[in-house]
């Protein structure tokens, strides 16, 4: 058996905490349990019958907050500034096997206590305090010490969503412009340290794929190993295919930018013409 992947610990003020037993890698296994109890998100609130869905949503959620309102209330006032917006790990609820599952979404050394989200990371720096604001909490993470820089990097990111096909039969652009956007867009999602997130993963992939756009198997089996690690995200059983075939030249993307290639899209546009 492998040794522990964590060990719950003294986090200073915060109280307890989780922190890895060891070094861990990005995209392993720290935590997969089923519940002992599964309950209702919020508390039991009597909500007038007349409301609408909406309205009862609105209601059940501030009755929820007022009610965390007073347990965090209760907690000391260093332990309020423990919250983070740019956790180190990636958390998933599987319904099909009731398990719960916890992920390193980047390396993690041996110590470093173990962190999830407690905000939308989409939001801006000064939105995320407001969210915090009637808890009585400050987030004291570096994006939040960087509002100006780290909000314009975020909203980089949101603005780029990469789209392999079109990019394929898009003869003006250079063949390398999908990889380099990709590359900047994991830089920034790195630098924010925001590697748990859809978007870091959908660059990678998206880099794989244009590397079968390419033909180039060698890239795509680098590419493909890298977007395992993001399990949380990826199908690892299409990966492993990936990785396991020498060429991947029945794949449907596969030499798409090349004019000339037997296979590709291209080719079979001249051949029309
Ligand atoms: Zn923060």
């Amino acid at each position: 058996m492998s040794k522990p992947t964590f060990r719950v610990g003294e986090a200073g003020s915060k109280g307890l905490g989780l922190f890895a037993a060891r070094a861990l890698g990005q995209g392993e296994l720290i935590i997969d349990e089923r519940p002992l109890l599964i309950s209702v998100r919020g508390v039991p609130v009597a909500v007038p019958i007349w409301y609408s869905q909406e309205q009862t949503t609105k209601y059940q959620l501030k009755e929820f907050e007022k009610y965390l309102e007073v347990v965090l209330k209760e907690m000391r006032p260093a332990d309020r500034d423990a919250f983070i917006c740019c956790p180190n790990t990636s958390t998933n609820f599987h319904d099909a096997s009731i398990s719960y599952t916890i992920y390193a979404a980047r390396d993690i050394a041996e110590g470093e206590e173990l962190t999830l989200t407690y905000s939308d990371v989409w939001d801006t720096a000064a939105n995320r305090q407001q969210t915090f604001k009637p808890y009585g909490f400050v987030c004291a993470c570096d994006a939040c010490l960087d509002p100006v820089n780290s909000d314009a990097r975020r909203a980089k990111i949101r603005s780029f969503v990469p789209t392999v096909q079109l990019w394929a039969v898009n003869r003006s652009l250079p063949d390398d412009w999908l990889i380099n956007k990709c590359l900047e867009q994991i830089a920034l999602l790195e630098q924010e340290k925001l590697e748990g997130e859809a978007q870091y993963h959908a660059a990678i992939n998206a880099i794989m794929e244009a590397y079968i756009c390419l033909g180039n198997s060698p890239k795509v089996h680098h590419w493909a190993a890298r977007a395992r690690k993001c399990p949380w995200a990826a199908s690892i059983e299409t990966l492993d295919v990936l990785i396991a075939l020498k060429s991947h030249g029945r794949h449907p993307l596969w030499r798409m930018r090349q004019a000339k290639g037997r296979n590709g899209v291209a080719a079979q546009a001249e051949r029309k013409i």
